[in-house]
């Protein structure tokens, strides 16, 4: 166990003595929970089975099943790669229900029952309307068998799409009156996400050289999706004002490199480039592709991504190649002037 949110952290909650564990496995730190041979380009089918406490649940990536003797076993994943393998055990309190004949449901520590319970119908609305976006626009339906979201303890991130299983930190769970803009952001983290399952967790980085392929796609489509799905209409503005800058900051530093970097020679190097540039300045430049190649094209584009490398994993060629089959437009020379320079 870990006290880190590395590998496998597990929390006592001070307000009443319940303990809780899950796993971030995310980038490089599967290694402290189970041994593997730790790429995101070698995926396998996950099949685990969870002893734990009789009164405890056991989330997973795919549906859990409780099979006695405080035994869960949770059915197998499609082909994932390691760092997005994901449980969180714990006696949660839970909200379910069922959208387009899948479970979802919204999770958190007892302590914060009532606040999870106050803002229920706000979280699971939010999903069911990204959700249903997403599948208007992507051809490729929902690759996992569920859809949980669990705010958890201690969380050392903002949130993590765990295929099935997304983890979010669970200051996310409001304790006293917020701003709009807060759950907005709230909102927004719900949709970010979820374009993951797509983006990064159905076609996934070969390797980490590429994590603006994750992240300023999912930065793209959080705020796109939110704009076009929700009541929060204005999400736009807020990426002009407090987006742009964090990349415009970012790229203006000795640190900057190109939103796709050539050269990431470990996962330490990778781990510096989860920053202003990969984030913001990636999702404007995919914001700038959309405006110039048309949504349509784009999205003709992606759907052929996905088509292609589904339960498998691709580079930034095999990306804007994809987006070459849909379009005339010079994308290998747009992908150079924006996404190979700095500045
Ligand atoms: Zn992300």
């Amino acid at each position: 166990y870990s006290r880190t949110g590395e590998g496998m952290h597990r929390f006592t909650d001070p307000a009443d003595g319940r303990t809780y564990v899950y796993t971030q496995l995310f980038l490089d730190d599967v290694q402290r929970v189970f041994a593997a041979f730790d790429q995101p380009d070698l995926k396998a089918v996950f099949e685990l089975a969870v002893t734990a406490p009789e009164d405890w649940t056991v989330l997973a990536n795919s549906v859990t099943e409780h099979t006695g003797d405080g035994v869960w076993k949770a059915a197998p994943t499609p082909p994932i790669s390691t760092y997005l393998v994901a449980v969180a055990a714990g006696p949660w309190h839970s909200v379910r229900t069922e959208h387009r004949g899948l479970p979802f449901g919204i999770h958190c520590r007892r302590s914060l029952a009532p606040h999870l319970d106050a803002d229920a119908d706000e979280l699971l609305d939010i999903t069911r309307a990204c959700f249903d976006r997403y599948h208007e626009k992507f051809e490729e339906p929902y690759p996992f068998d569920s859809y949980d979201q669990a705010f958890v303890p201690e969380f050392n991130a903002g949130a993590m799409e765990n295929p099935g299983l997304v983890t979010f930190r669970d200051e996310f769970v409001y304790r006293s009156a917020v701003t709009d803009t807060e759950r907005q952001t709230r909102a927004r983290v719900v949709a970010h996400e979820m374009a993951h399952m797509w983006f990064g967790d159905l076609v996934t980085l070969t390797w980490w050289d590429d994590i603006w392929l994750n992240e300023s796609f999912a930065e793209y489509m959080g705020y796109q999706i939110l704009t076009e799905a929700t009541r929060f209409t204005d999400t736009w503005t807020n990426f002009g004002v407090a987006g742009k800058a964090w990349g415009y900051d970012a790229d203006q530093r000795p640190s900057t490199h190109p939103v796709a970097p050539g050269d990431v020679e470990d996962t330490a190097s990778a781990l510096l480039n989860f920053d202003g540039i990969s984030y913001a300045k990636g999702a404007s430049a995919l914001r700038q592709l959309v405006a110039w190649l048309g949504e349509k094209d784009f999205l003709a584009g992606i759907n052929i991504h996905f088509q292609r490398h589904k339960f498998a994993n691709a580079t930034l060629a095999d990306f804007i190649d994809s987006l070459a089959a849909a379009t005339d437009r010079d994308v290998h020379a747009w992908a150079d002037a924006w996404l190979r320079t700095t500045g």
